[in-house]
């Protein structure tokens, strides 16, 4: 009696075996391969792609950096302004091309918003400014503006009053006949409209009110003050008795006239 029991069991067994292994292991490789992809996408796994593909499109909607030969028109161009405006001779132009270089910086304009622009300072100059703008971009201090100088036909009021960071600009110290240091593109104002000269109730630009409490503004706590001095720049807010808060200086080599 017992054993036509315990075949009965035996076949039963058999017969259940295959359909539970079919259940747990799934044997279709097609339907395996969805499921794997259908995991990985829910891991996260395919992720990478979209994302790669998100920043492509964000580094195309980037400007290519400027080359070379772009920056050297930059100068040829903005040269010539000066030139057209006869703020300069030719003769001017031919030597100051000699000394001055166009730099790309980095600068935040506004929370979250990185751009590049350019400058033109002295050669002797040219790597460390880049630098410092980087350094100033990395802290999230902000410079609102970086235009063209010929944008205000090179007027520095002008250009102050729209508070455009600026560098290079053949011209006198404001008020008197010493040659500037910006003549020779060692010197850089910053912010000018939130970082004004200023001379007892004299300020410039006309309006300009100094607040240290407004991101962009400079004084001896700022990136800007700190970043500048470590390259071994000088700052015009140390002056006494008026104060030129917008300007940087680089001091190490003398001012050459054309
Ligand atoms: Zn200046």
């Amino acid at each position: 009696m017992i054993k036509p029991h315990l075949l009965t069991c035996l076949l039963i067994l058999l017969l259940f075996t295959p359909l539970t292994q079919s259940c747990t292991k799934n044997p279709n490789p097609a339907a395996q391969s969805l499921k794997s992809s259908t995991d990985s996408v829910k891991n996260g796994v395919n992720r990478n792609s979209t994302e790669d593909s998100i920043n492509n499109s964000i580094k195309s909607k980037e400007p290519a950096p400027k080359d070379s030969a772009e920056k050297a028109k930059f100068l040829e161009d903005e040269l010539a302004s000066m030139v057209t405006l006869k703020l300069i001779t030719q003769k001017q132009s031919n030597g100051l091309r000699n000394i001055l270089e166009t730099v790309e910086v980095e600068h935040i304009t506004s929370p979250g918003v990185r751009v590049k622009n350019l400058l033109i300072v002295h050669k002797i100059v040219a790597p460390d400014i880049v630098n410092i703008f980087k350094e100033m971009a990395d802290s999230g201090f902000i410079i609102e503006k970086i235009e063209p100088m010929s944008k205000y036909q090179w007027n520095d009021r002008k250009s102050m009053a729209a508070n455009n960071t600026s560098a290079f600009n053949y011209r006198l110290v404001a008020g008197t006949k010493s040659i500037s240091r910006h003549a020779n593109g060692l010197a850089l104002d910053i912010n000018p409209l939130w970082n004004p000269y200023v001379s007892g109730k004299y300020v410039s630009p006309p309006g300009a009110i100094y607040d240290i409490k407004k991101p962009g503004t400079i004084h001896k706590d700022s990136p800007a003050y700190k970043i500048f001095l470590k390259h071994g720049w000088k700052w015009g807010g140390s002056w006494t008795p008026y104060k030129d808060y917008q300007h940087f200086f680089y001091e190490v080599i003398p001012v050459k006239r054309f």
